[in-house]
């Protein structure tokens, strides 16, 4: 694309004039925290860890070059392929902000209103988040419905914490059995707790990967306030997308809650004896380490420390584990991207947990777990391997 003829491109449904000259892409970039291009010496050493390159050709280094010299052509679809996994940052020797200089361009591309044809989707998200504070456009309304009949209270001053199960638990068919599992477990170790319901909106996290910053401010500002209005102090989240937002983003709007993640309250509930594990669980499962739990936020521990005081459980490692968790495909708002069948992450990742011997591969996020029933679906893996949050083994055995 010619930066210096207007170009016209689909955005919101309409055709719109863009143009985004070589200075702007530059002044972007500089502005979102992503200055930090100029120190790449394109050694490539992100290549060689990005997940991508697993599936198909993909060059970060490239992408990282291009942008240094404000010639990053912002209808490209590879700049929405980073799933912000946080590989490429672990080892790039020059502290490049990888992460941030592909959602600079991403703000750049949505203020345009310029979506490719695979993350068209995101549109539609977006619209959803903006009219009813979910992805999926379901009414608000019916936010609370996944707790019906389990005991669950309504948040009110004074209880030990709120839990707040995020769209994909409070949404989702498959993923509503893991927010009951979290209830069902709360209540059997006497936790005071209590939900938002419609007071509830997206946490934001992966709208704001998508560059959306505007309605990433209204959802976080909306949250806060009912925070605030509720008086919350402690949040325990299902999904490290919550919890990387609550716990490092929401700080940036002057506030500060104290954020636990499920995996981390349930080893200090059976630490504190509040939780009782009774039965066993005579089978051999892997560890998936989400990317905004591990590389992320460092919890790399608690999760296997719990899954190891379950008798019978035995737990293999997968090959690519901790800090070198290979990412599911889902984060930076893949989730909202059409990703064909043959390029899937989440696939390699079955695989991986299969040839170990797994019978069930356990994990600790929403995203990873709608990624990995769906790989098991297109991989005839049914009856091979299950998979499962930690709270749905956990709920088995107490
Ligand atoms: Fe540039 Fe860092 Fe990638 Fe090397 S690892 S090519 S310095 S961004």
């Amino acid at each position: 694309m010619d930066r210096n003829v207007p170009n016209l491109c689909e955005g919101r449904g309409e055709i719109v004039e863009t143009e985004a000259p070589i200075k702007e892409v530059i002044e972007e970039i500089k502005e979102s925290g992503g200055d930090a291009v100029k120190f790449c010496y394109q050694c490539g050493k992100c290549d060689t860890v990005c997940p991508w390159n697993k599936v198909r050709t993909f060059s970060m280094r490239k992408l990282i070059r291009q942008a240094t010299f404000g010639l990053t052509e912002i209808e490209n679809e590879e700049i929405w392929r980073c799933t912000t996994c946080g590989k490429c940052a672990q080892r790039c020797p020059r502290d490049v902000k990888q992460i941030q200089n592909m959602i600079a361009l991403r703000r750049m591309a949505t203020g345009y209103g310029v979506f490719p044809a695979a993350v068209k989707p995101v549109r539609t998200a977006s619209a959803g988040l903006a009219g009813d504070g979910n992805p999926f456009g379901e009414e608000r309304a019916k936010r609370a419905e996944w707790a019906k009949g389990l005991s669950v209270k309504t948040f009110e001053e004074g209880m030990e914490v709120l839990y707040f199960p995020g769209c994909y638990l409070s949404y989702d068919p498959r993923l509503k059995k893991v927010a009951a599992a979290t209830a069902n477990i709360l209540n059997k170790a006497g936790v005071d707790f209590g939900i938002l319901g419609t007071q509830e909106n997206c946490c934001g996290e992966s709208i704001r990967k998508t560059g959306n910053e505007e309605l990433f401010k209204q959802l976080a500002r909306e949250n806060i306030k009912a925070f605030i209005n509720n008086g919350v102090k402690k949040i325990l989240v299902s999904s490290p997308h919550c919890y990387h937002t609550f716990k490092n983003e929401y700080p940036e709007f002057m506030v500060n809650f104290e954020v636990v993640h499920i995996s981390q309250y349930l080893f200090q509930l059976i630490n504190e004896g509040r939780l009782r594990i009774s039965k066993e669980y005579g089978k051999k499962i892997t560890y998936h380490d989400p990317c905004y739990l591990g590389r992320h936020n460092g919890i790399y521990d608690e999760p296997r420390e719990v899954l190891k005081k379950i008798p019978g459980l035995e737990l293999v490692e997968l090959a690519e584990s901790r800090e070198d968790s290979l990412c599911c495909g889902m984060g930076g708002g893949r989730i909202w991207a059409e990703t064909p069948k043959s390029e899937r992450f989440a696939n390699l990742r079955l695989e991986e947990a299969v040839g170990g011997g797994a019978e069930e591969l356990v994990t600790a996020c929403p995203y990873c777990i709608t990624n990995f029933e769906d790989s098991r679906v297109v991989m005839n893996y049914d009856d091979v391997i299950q998979v499962k949050d930690i709270t749905e083994v956990l709920q088995e055995v107490i």
